[in-house]
């Protein structure tokens, strides 16, 4: 059923979008232009509300093909380039990023429902994101290698080409930079698509890399479209190069198998179920708050969230129990209020899927020891919100300590000896991160040796940041993304071999 729209909400985001997109009207960027899509109806919907803000029409294989028509020779423009033309490009991206944080993080904020002070602060990551590969670009160079025979053998790292990126909700124009911006450094043309749910800062996104100085039009296009239909079109397409899929495990080896379909490789960033491990001998009041940070922050809608709390067994029933209380006192509510530290579940589909979540795990015997519920304050509002839930007495094997919520639900699960905290940390397919609290330096570096995961922190929570590599392990997902290391993923190696004998023989076979 249709919601009703919100006049306000719905000339507020249109006010935005008609500063970028002309006549304000939602469609695909590609080339400096606006391209409508020929598919069905889609519907943008505020999470702070319930009710329909926007809509427009799925893109489709023909869009999807324009955006790649427009790549080809965009890309072959911008790896003729210099380096350095590169990187001065990148950093007038960052600008007009700079240029219009406070319009990308209100439109965030109505799209997505994120807290303003999140987006706010995701935008300006998305900047410094341009910035360090700006850096990067001229810093992008291969070696000399000694080899025995009389060659001078030299390595490039060359782009890949097209690169298609697709992304979740959750955190969309922060997930956008964070793939833009090392793929465009390496050298190559970007065709992303957002998630259908929130399109919106993407498309601006894709907007101010056209209106950057020196970059070529199409090298980045953004597509508004639904998954099965415009994001498989832009995986399965001949020119795509590359796919890199930051989202659900169920979407990612449908992709993963799509893009091996189409000889190309993959990325996979998938989600978690990580573990938060608090020591009786830990700083207790900074774990607290790390605790509550690490699943709350974002409404827990975070693929690093720390939802699974172990804890040891003699300070379990008084830590959950002042947590408990601290996550009652957490600012809840409107994301437009600056105050608000938790906003609404980006959608209808996952706030419905929370709430299952919460009631099987109470039928398995589990107990609420916070939340569990849409706050009071909140229920008029029509909103997706849900309060702060933290579930204590959860057996290890229960689907609430094994299986990612997506919200703001944390799952409490004590231990006795270091060796059973690190096998429940193991205990589940995911390892994307994962924390540890503790005054023992010996302990903090084995646990973060033995835990299975691609991030991984010491008496801290949630710190990443564009210049450290970022990726998961097992059904987290696997490549890198960020740091140097993403510009591996984003580049292929060629060997190049130079002869320097004044007189070489040509033989037969392999030499060296
Ligand atoms: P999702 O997998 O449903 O969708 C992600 C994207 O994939 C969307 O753009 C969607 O349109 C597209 N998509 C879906 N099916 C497709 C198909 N067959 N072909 C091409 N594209 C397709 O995920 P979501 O619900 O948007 O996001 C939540 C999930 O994302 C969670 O599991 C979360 O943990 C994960 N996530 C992971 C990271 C990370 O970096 N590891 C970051 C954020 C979110």
């Amino acid at each position: 059923m249709m919601n009703h729209a919100n006049a306000e909400t719905s000339r507020r985001a249109a006010a935005i979008l008609r500063e970028f997109l002309p006549g304000g009207e939602i469609g695909s960027v590609v080339a400096g232009n606006v391209l409508r899509g020929g598919g069905v109806t889609l519907e943008l919907v505020n999470p702070a509300d319930g009710l329909l803000f926007a809509s427009f029409a799925d893109a489709g294989a023909s869009v999807v093909d324009a955006a790649m028509q427009a790549a080809r020779p965009a890309q072959q423009q911008w790896w003729s380039l210099s380096a350095a033309a590169r990187g001065r490009a990148m950093w007038e991206i960052a600008r007009l990023v700079r240029q219009n944080a406070e319009v990308l993080a209100e439109l965030e904020t109505i799209s997505a429902g994120k807290p303003i002070r999140d987006t706010r602060g995701e935008v300006a990551k998305v900047a410094e994101m341009f910035e360090y590969y700006a850096g990067w670009c001229d810093k992008l160079h291969g070696e000399v290698i000694p080899v025995p025979t009389s060659h001078l053998n030299y390595t490039r790292h060359e782009p890949v080409g097209t690169v298609v990126q697709i992304t979740p909700w959750n955190a969309p124009i922060f997930t956008a930079g964070w793939q833009i911006a090392p793929a465009i450094c390496a050298g190559n043309a970007v065709v992303l698509k957002p998630s259908e749910l929130t399109p919106l800062t993407s498309l601006v996104l894709g907007v101010l890399c056209d209106r950057a100085e020196g970059m070529p039009r199409g090298l980045v296009s953004v597509l508004a479209g639904a998954g099965p239909t415009t994001g498989a079109a832009a995986v399965a397409h001949p020119d795509t190069r590359l796919v890199v899929f930051v989202g659900s495990a169920e979407a990612g080896a449908q992709i993963a198998a799509a893009s091996a379909r189409n000889i190309v490789p993959s990325v996979l960033e998938l989600g978690g179920k990580s573990a938060n491990i608090v020591f009786a001998d830990a700083d207790l009041a900074r774990a607290l708050v790390g605790a509550q940070a690490a699943i709350f922050g974002g409404a827990g809608q975070s693929c690093v969230a720390g939802s699974r709390l172990l804890v040891h067994r003699s300070i379990h029933a008084d830590f959950v129990e002042r947590l408990a209380k601290a996550a009652a006192r957490i600012p809840t509510g409107l994301p437009t209020d600056p105050a608000t530290q938790i906003g609404p579940i980006n959608n209808r589909r996952q706030l419905d899927k929370i709430d299952g979540m919460v009631r099987a795990a109470v039928t398995a015997g589990a107990r609420i020891a916070a939340g569990g519920a849409c706050p009071e304050a909140l229920r008029d509002t029509g909103g997706f919100f849900y309060g702060p839930t933290i579930i204590d007495e959860v057996g290890a094997d229960a689907a609430i300590a094994r299986e990612e919520v997506f919200g703001p639900v944390l799952a409490v699960l004590p231990f006795e000896t270091e060796e059973e905290a690190i096998a429940l940390a193991n205990a589940t397919p995911f390892g994307l991160a994962g924390a540890v609290w503790t005054n023992d330096v010996g302990r903090a570096h084995r646990v973060a040796a033995a835990v299975r995961a691609g991030t991984f922190w010491v008496n801290g929570y949630k710190t990443i940041n564009v210049a450290s590599p970022f990726g998961g392990f097992g059904r987290s997902g696997f490549g890198r993304s960020s740091g140097r290391e993403a510009l591996m993923t984003y580049t292929q190696t060629k060997s190049v071999w130079v002869e320097t004998a004044a007189n070489p023989g040509v033989a037969f076979g392999y030499v060296g």
